[in-house]
């Protein structure tokens, strides 16, 4: 973080809109990831039973904790006023939005009383997954990363940047999984999956796209980055089109194309290829200890 720090607390280097890219940036994921774990084990962990996919659920909830450390470790090294980052899930009315749109989810489900079974249930639950692993972590995260990205390709805040890139692969890992739990469930009981639930399911698609839309006028009031907001909702009504796709619904955005393509290379980009050429020092330590 040497670098961002030097960076973060000099007068020049960062415009204000890159800071409020930095400071939302860091406010909503801090919050978003801690809504994802008490969601994982406070409602999903106890109605999915399948025991291989528990042990991913409890993979997951340990990611999302790091994830949280990552984003306290920033804020913290970068000396920023805690009050202000924290506060944002509800002092900022766009972040504020998307944390309590995917928090309604969580309610009906938390409920200890709470059980599947009957079509109502299952179609709650289902709810929840594609609120939280099509919505949350497939459409929310994705205008936060690519700013923050950005930034990194050049070569602003590397060390936060870098952070971010490790969360956006598990990230990408933990829409994976929740979309191949979705599929599952709608094979497993093709009668959850009528009209209505279709409808249900596409509406919360679009209700998010919405959301973080709105996230992206909200922080990129002007062009930045290389960058501005039209581009960020080209970009994020395609990564809907995929969502909407990936549970076997139409796409609704005819005709978008990925304005990021770079986005595509970091996700797929093999990182432990690159971690042994970013940070040789940590094997130069551990050669240099003796072991009599
Ligand atoms: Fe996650």
């Amino acid at each position: 973080m040497t670098a961002d720090i030097a960076l973060w607390k000099s007068d020049e280097g960062l415009s204000d809109d890159e800071r409020t890219i930095v400071k939302r940036s860091l406010g909503f994921f801090s919050t978003a990831d801690s809504l994802v774990a008490n969601n994982l084990v406070l409602a999903i962990y106890r109605l999915i039973t399948n025991p291989e996919c528990r042990q991913y659920l409890l993979r997951q909830a340990f990611e999302e904790a790091i994830h949280t450390h990552a984003y306290q470790y920033c804020i913290e090294s970068l000396g920023m006023d805690e009050g202000e980052i924290f506060n944002m899930y509800h002092e900022v009315p766009t972040v504020a939005e998307k944390a309590s749109w995917a928090l309604k989810y969580t309610k009906e489900i938390n409920d200890p009383n709470f059980t599947t079974g009957t079509v109502e249930t299952d179609k709650t639950l289902l709810k929840n997954l594609i609120a939280y692993y099509c919505v949350l972590e497939g459409i929310f995260f994705y205008c936060g990363f690519t700013q923050i990205l950005s930034m990194g390709r050049r070569n602003k805040m590397t060390g936060t940047s870098e952070q971010f890139q490790y969360i956006l692969r598990d990230e990408s890992m933990h829409v994976n999984f929740g979309i191949d739990v979705i599929n599952q469930i709608k094979l497993e009981n093709p009668h959850l999956w009528d009209e209505e639930m279709q409808s249900a399911a596409r509406g919360m698609i679009l209700e998010g796209t919405a959301l973080e839309v709105s996230y992206a006028r909200d922080t990129m009031p002007r062009g930045v980055l290389g960058m501005n907001a039209n581009m960020m909702e080209e970009y994020l009504q395609f990564i809907a089109n995929r969502r909407l796709a990936q549970i076997g619904l139409t796409e609704q955005y005819p005709g978008v194309k990925n304005p990021f393509p770079w986005m595509s290379e970091i996700m797929d980009l093999k990182k432990e290829k690159n971690f042994f050429e970013t940070r040789v020092t940590d094997y130069q330590t551990g050669g240099a200890l003796t072991w009599d």
